[in-house]
């Protein structure tokens, strides 16, 4: 039996859902102390993280949560980054501190993911975080995996005794997604660029998650018929030849690349695994959204969370 009936996971509707709770939920904060602030640090000038933040600032109106992006040069030293972080996170009016990564070569960027309090830590990035992660503690957790999670339960799909297979173990993905995906009661096997016979293994998957960043790495002989794959993949696609081999006639895709020069597409050869799987996530419209939703109620949260502890004090 299908798990799904409509096979095409819809990320973005499901995201919707979650920032319109979210609004709600800062409304009523709101009322009774302030709107949730969300500081994000972007350095340099990388053109897709522009996009990203921008995106992330888009929602953060969207919901009502206070959102400021910090704009530094990329010659911005280490020094000062650490020094804007610390006084982020002694700055009481702020719930959620963000570096947005990639950053430009030269900073240290654990130590900079390291000095964000692990209470702003609205990416779920310092090792506390990680660690009581693993533990199964309450914590903040990677907004991508944290969404995923948050989708299939919202289909009321049963996890427990399933088995996973995570494809990529970065620490804002793969690792995080396993860790989640074993709080499920999932069986779960971690595949990487080490891994043997990644199509057999992946073949085995009843959930089959791609977090690697490899245009079309997941073909059809990687999955097991009635699988659900997550494809978490941005990659994108810059001659016309590949978007006749994973997107043949489709004209919605040739007329959008041939305006942008380019496409964006995931880890899976979603043409060819869509008929095997039972259910999948497109990319865009999948888990993208489903990330910014999950910084959403991150934010909101860490908010919600400081204003108990100043009612302790
Ligand atoms: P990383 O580059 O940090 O990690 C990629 C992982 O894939 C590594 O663990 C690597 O293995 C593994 N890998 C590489 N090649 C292979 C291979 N041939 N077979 C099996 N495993 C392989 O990437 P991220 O986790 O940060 O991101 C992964 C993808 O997800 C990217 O496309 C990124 O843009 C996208 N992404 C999308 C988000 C969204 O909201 N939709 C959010 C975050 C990321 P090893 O460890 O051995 O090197």
């Amino acid at each position: 039996m299908p798990f799904y009936t409509d096979r095409v996971l819809n990320g973005s509707a499901v995201a919707k859902v979650i920032r319109s709770e979210v609004a709600d939920g800062v409304k009523e904060l709101a009322k009774k102390h302030r709107a949730p602030r969300l500081v994000v640090l972007l350095v340099g000038e990388d053109p897709a993280s522009k996009i990203y933040v921008g995106n992330k600032t888009k929602a953060c109106a969207e919901v009502g949560i206070d959102g400021e992006t910090v704009e530094l040069p990329a010659s911005t030293p280490q020094e000062e980054l650490l020094e804007r972080i610390e006084s982020l996170n002694e700055d009481d009016s702020v719930d959620g501190i963000l570096v947005q990564l990639p950053l430009p070569e030269g900073h240290d960027v654990a130590q900079l993911q390291w000095t964000v309090s692990p209470d702003k830590d609205v990416d779920g990035l310092h090792p506390i975080n990680a660690g009581k992660l693993w533990q199964d503690q309450d914590c903040f957790v990677p907004c991508t995996p944290a969404g995923i999670i948050e989708m299939l339960e919202r289909r009321e799909f049963e996890m427990a005794g399933r088995h996973a297979v995570v494809v990529g173990r970065s620490a804002i993905v793969g690792k995080p997604m396993a860790a989640l995906l074993l709080r499920q009661n999932c069986t779960v096997t971690v595949c990487h660029s080490r891994t043997k016979s990644l199509e057999e293994t992946c073949r085995e998957a009843d959930i089959l998650v791609a977090a690697v960043g490899q245009v079309g790495l997941i073909g059809p002989n990687h999955v097991q018929a009635g699988a659900v794959v997550i494809d978490v993949g941005m990659n994108r696609l810059t001659e016309r030849r590949q978007i006749d081999h994973y997107y043949p006639g489709d004209e919605k895709r040739r007329r959008a690349f041939e305006k942008k020069g380019s496409v964006l597409i995931g880890d899976v050869d979603f043409t060819r695994v869509l008929p095997k799987a039972s259910a999948i996530t497109p990319v865009p419209g999948g888990v993208g959204p489903l990330t910014i939703a999950m910084l959403m109620v991150n934010t909101l949260e860490s908010a919600k969370r400081r204003l108990q502890r100043t009612k302790g004090d």
